[in-house]
């Protein structure tokens, strides 16, 4: 809570708000290589309950690759 005081963020508003798709968040600027837009293609999915395929079998491109050394999941 001492965090949230001092940076100005009033954690309420993001536990009770519903944010819109595009919200800049916070979090926003740490990167784990995965995508925004895969995360809420991934969101979609599983609000319909709809399985994304085995990325073993192919690729989805969602950014992972890209830190991790030679930019390859199987490599
Ligand atoms: S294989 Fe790697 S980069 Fe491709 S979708 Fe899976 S985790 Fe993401």
């Amino acid at each position: 809570m001492q965090a949230f005081a001092s940076c100005g963020v009033d954690p309420a508003f993001y536990a009770n708000t519903e944010i819109p798709l595009d919200a800049v968040l916070p979090w926003d600027h740490i990167d784990v290589g995965v995508r925004k837009a895969h995360l809420l293609h991934e969101r979609e999915m599983a609000y319909a309950s709809a399985l994304s395929p085995d990325c073993r079998h192919q690729c989805a491109a969602c950014g992972a690759a890209k830190l991790l050394k030679g930019g390859r999941c199987d490599g």
